[in-house]
């Protein structure tokens, strides 16, 4: 019997199925990550598995106990679940220190002191315990609201996204200090997302979730060689479709340029990278548009290119 399951929970609105029999079981402290489109259910799983909607059908259980949704349970949410998402408000006018405290209000003054000196430290906050949260930087801002979560010591915490008005360096930079501090206190995190990227700075566990259904899962290495489908492989990087067959695709790394020998193409456009210049390259024959890395920066436009590739990197996909 695992810590957190959801069992085949479904939800439709009116006519429309947004989630689909989606099971999945978590051990105690085990993070995972779900990856998915925008409109594909993320946030409404999330809200199920916190209580806070009535699913159409299945269930949700902690630690064997059944979780109640608004329908069953008068005040709905659990302490025990605490989900957070991208709008999430701090109060405007309280301090760091008062934002954090809040959910506390009701505990003993020692607890709550406790509480208050761990987070601020384990967060990098201690500076700024004065300061309101208008006088912080959004990743801070942040931080302020997952402390607020995890001071009541919620035992699954559910993440819908809430980097996404973070920069890229704020949120790599974030996403590894929690990923040590979550894995330090033992929380069990579902972390839902659209970017890939995002997920695997986070955790190696991903499921792919697409219109409402869990479609592959795995980790980052089984879900880049081996994706199902053509949405799966699309979220590690562009596919460029092999003339004259259906569904093959190769990825842009896996293309090897050459002088001669190949097929034939003409660089239409480069781009420099930090890693490699990305080329847009026009196939003479069948006038498709491929993108290819070239780490060595060798062609540019204008450039006649043979481009080849190993069998075994070709991807065969369902759409
Ligand atoms: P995601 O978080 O992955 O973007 P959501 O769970 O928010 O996806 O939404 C999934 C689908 O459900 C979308 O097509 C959305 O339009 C629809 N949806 C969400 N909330 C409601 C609602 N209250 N009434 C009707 N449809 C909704
Ligand atoms: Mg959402």
């Amino acid at each position: 019997m695992s810590y957190f399951t959801l069992s085949h929970l479904s939800k439709s609105y009116q006519t429309q199925t947004v989630l689909q029999d989606f099971s999945l079981q978590l051990e105690k402290g085990e993070m995972i990550a779900i990856v998915g489109e925008s409109g594909s259910g993320k946030s409404t799983l999330l809200r199920i598995a916190a209580g806070l909607m009535t699913q159409s059908s299945g269930e949700v259980l902690l630690d064997g106990k059944k979780i109640e949704n608004p329908a069953e349970k008068l005040v709905p949410g659990y302490d025990e679940i605490k989900l957070i998402h991208q709008d999430y408000q701090l109060f405007p006018n309280s301090t760091v220190e008062e934002n954090i405290l809040r959910p506390l209000l009701l505990f003993d003054p020692a607890y709550r002191k406790k509480q208050l000196d761990r987070l601020l430290r384990q967060f990098g906050l201690e500076a700024y315990r004065e300061r309101l949260p208008r006088q912080l930087s959004g990743g801070q801002q942040q931080k302020v609201a997952i402390a607020q979560a995890l001071a009541v010591e919620p035992e699954v915490l559910l993440l819908d996204e809430p980097f996404s008005h973070l920069d890229a360096i704020q949120k790599r930079k974030l996403l590894q200090e929690l990923k040590e501090l979550l894995q330090e206190m033992g929380t069990t995190v579902i972390f839902v997302t659209h970017e890939l990227d995002d997920a695997l700075r986070l955790t190696d566990s991903v499921l792919i979730l697409q219109k409402g259904k869990l479609i592959q899962k795995g980790n980052s290495q089984s879900l880049c060689e081996h994706p199902k489908t053509r949405y799966v492989a699309r979220l590690f990087s562009v596919i460029n479709p092999l003339p004259g067959e259906d569904q093959t695709y190769i990825r842009p790394s896996d293309v090897k340029l050459r002088t001669k020998g190949g097929l034939l193409g003409h660089v239409v456009d480069q781009r420099f990278l930090v890693h490699y210049n990305s080329l847009f390259i026009r196939l003479k024959d069948s006038g498709l548009l491929w993108e290819v890395d070239d780490p060595q920066r060798r062609f540019s436009s204008g450039d006649r290119v043979y481009l080849h590739w190993d069998e075994e990197r070709v991807l065969r996909l369902k759409s």
